[in-house]
């Protein structure tokens, strides 16, 4: 099946190993990019190895970003004593595009699931778990309301409770099993606005 030059039959492998990119997406995006200017390809690629060369992890949240601190853990105008727990960055976008939280986060890059082996070993719990021994007053829960999701929320909460630091966990106006990221604001500030304690 070799209508291809053996190039473009890697490109179209390549992209559709990516999220969302089936055979016919890879085939389209391939002789895009090869119909592109070179420049605006090799600016394309550059990004690509740039981005996954210099971000990590912020070494307070966790969420991704370029430098030790990101850039609202760094700040002094958020307050430092409410802590978000989010399942991963794209979700602390969807707050952050809000507008309205001034706390800051703390980001697990996964959710407890018996199903698919992931334990809390496997998300960053212990990490949370450190910072809780600075200044802390509230932790807000807000991983989604998925099956993991709600098991992590449950988990953390049993696990916080006897320091006796408030733990609350975002209203139930969040569709049951909806991805925070795909949840418009209002829905989100309902949701923040409406937590009750644990
Ligand atoms: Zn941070």
């Amino acid at each position: 099946m070799d209508y291809y030059s053996s190039q473009i039959t890697k490109l179209i492998e390549e992209l559709s190993r990516l999220p969302g990119i089936g055979a016919k997406s890879a085939q389209r995006l391939a002789f895009h990019i090869i119909n592109m200017p070179q420049d605006q390809v090799d600016r394309l690629a550059n990004t690509i190895v740039n981005a996954k060369k210099n971000i990590c992890y912020c070494k307070e949240c966790y969420t991704l970003t370029d430098q030790e601190l990101c850039p609202i853990c760094s700040s002094e105008k958020r307050d430092h004593s409410t802590i978000m727990v989010v399942e991963n960055t794209r979700d602390l976008a969807a707050y952050e595009k809000t507008g309205k939280y001034d706390g800051v986060y703390h980001v697990l890059h996964g959710a407890i699931s018996p199903m698919l082996g992931i334990g809390p070993a496997d998300i960053r719990l212990k990490e949370l778990m450190q910072r809780l021994q600075g200044d802390v007053k509230e932790v807000i829960i807000a991983t989604n309301s998925s099956l993991e999701g709600e098991t992590t929320a449950m988990y953390i909460s049993k696990l916080i409770k006897p320091t006796g630091i408030k733990v609350t966990r975002i209203a139930s106006g969040v569709p049951v099993g909806g991805d925070l990221e795909y949840i418009d604001e209002v829905t989100l500030l309902r949701a923040l606005e409406g937590r009750v304690t644990l």
